[in-house]
């Protein structure tokens, strides 16, 4: 562990020490933005006796945040900025997330207890793939590193020949990336005759930033030679690095002497239980420009355990990120996310790693079209197949369209999984 004193922290200790920081984040909101404070309409420090006691305080929103563009609800004066980054993926206008130096040092440290987490050290060389840029993702990796002086290639994204090519000869072990890019990597490898196995001396790979499926691990572990590890957080939070699965792979473990963490009802604001599924709704305990009061993350996992791990861990551990609410499809009536379509997908051997659902309204009804790659697009056999199992797990019957190798468009940087063509989406 990087830091034992708070990721086995018992757990009484450990409520004790949330209960105070976020007294604390209360208290500093109070003191320094007038409209965040109004925003928690009245609620402040002295009404949290209890951690329970957040529950009155109302949700924060990426609308929230990007109303308060660029820094409407930032808690410190921007000399104190040190740098800032901005949330990827959306249309519109962007959110900002600021960080102070105490910011930035409390990232590298959430960062190095994940690399650790995941067998990570000094001895290590670690090649960073997602960009250095406004998305966080590249430098989050960098301070993560730097607190453990393991060896940095900070060669960002794409360029998939010189990443192989420095992998090899630059004696890569651990890789961090989009989740998505492994994908690119093996391609490109195949093309090249690139052997991960013998012509590298990769270990490990960190990957976030997009939903992947069980499968779609098996698949890169395999071909890579790697243990790969997810990794979650997200811009608004302060970036990368708010939790990770350990060697014991029973969960994902999140930082909560950082952040206090929720599952609410995805459509609603009560509560759910332990083990059921819910919106991850989180609060940070350390952020000073831009603290996060009880913000609804539209991901949707649940609690696996608040029990000490195998790997000594006593972080609450969640489930692995099943979708993201804004991503579930409706069509025909029926709700699914993409994430259960890629898991039937990539249990064939057969199928490629890239696929694409086509969602289209024909003569006033839903069609959906799913594309995905094989090496053998004659096979009529594998597209009944696929359709059947669909329809047994989400009771849709889909056009199955099979393509040769290579023919989905590649997209730099996010994976594109779902066109939805309908004129309003739904
Ligand atoms: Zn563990």
């Amino acid at each position: 562990m990087y830091q034992p004193e708070f990721e086995a922290m018992p757990r009484e200790k450990l409520t004790q020490l949330q209960l105070e920081r976020l007294r604390n984040t209360l208290r500093h909101i109070q003191a320094n933005n007038r409209r965040y404070t109004e925003q928690l309409q009245g609620l402040g420090a002295a009404d949290v006796k209890c951690l329970d006691d957040l529950r009155q305080f109302p949700f924060m929103t990426k609308e929230d945040l990007r109303r308060a563009y660029p820094f409407g609800l930032a808690c410190t004066p921007q000399s104190a900025f040190m740098r800032m980054h901005m949330s990827s993926g959306t249309t519109g206008t962007p959110i900002i997330c600021p960080h102070t130096p105490g910011d930035v040092k409390q990232w590298g440290e959430i960062v190095a207890r994940c690399l650790t987490a995941a067998g990570v050290g000094r001895d290590d060389v670690l090649q960073i793939t997602p960009s250095f840029g406004l998305f966080n993702g590249g430098f989050g990796f960098h301070y993560g590193a730097s607190a453990l002086q393991t060896m940095i290639i900070p060669i960002g994204a794409g360029r998939t020949r010189l990443q192989l090519q420095f992998m090899k000869d630059l004696g890569t072990t651990a890789v961090a990336a989009i989740a998505s890019y492994p994908l690119r990597l093996m391609e490109v490898a195949a093309e090249e005759g690139f052997d991960f196995h013998t012509e590298t001396k990769l270990r490990v790979g960190i990957f976030g930033a997009e939903i992947w499926s069980d499968e779609m691990r098996r698949r890169i572990e395999e071909v890579m030679g790697i243990k790969a590890f997810d990794i979650i957080g997200m811009t608004e939070s302060g970036g990368v690095g708010m939790g990770i699965d350990c060697q014991d792979r029973s969960g994902i473990h999140v930082w909560e002497d950082h952040y206090l963490i929720e599952f609410v009802d995805p459509n609603g604001v009560e509560p759910v239980e332990d083990g059921a599924w819910g919106e991850m709704v989180v609060t940070t305990l350390t952020r000073q420009a831009l603290p996060l009061i009880r913000f609804r993350t539209r991901d949707i996992s649940r609690v696996i355990s608040r029990e000490k791990c195998n790997c000594g861990r006593t972080a609450l551990r969640v489930e692995r990120i099943a979708c993201r609410n804004d991503d579930m499809l409706k069509v025909k009536g029926i709700n699914f996310y993409p994430r259960q379509v890629e898991s039937i997908l990539l249990r064939h051997p057969e199928v490629g790693h890239d696929y694409l659902i086509e969602i289209d309204r024909v003569g006033g009804a839903d069609q959906m079209t799913i594309y995905v790659e094989t090496e053998n697009s004659g096979n009529a056999g594998l597209a009944q197949q696929i359709d059947t199992e669909l329809h047994n797990l989400i009771g849709l019957h889909v056009d199955l369209v099979l393509l040769p190798i290579g023919d989905l468009p590649r997209p730099a940087g996010k994976a594109m999984r779902v066109k939805d063509k309908r004129e309003h989406g739904h």
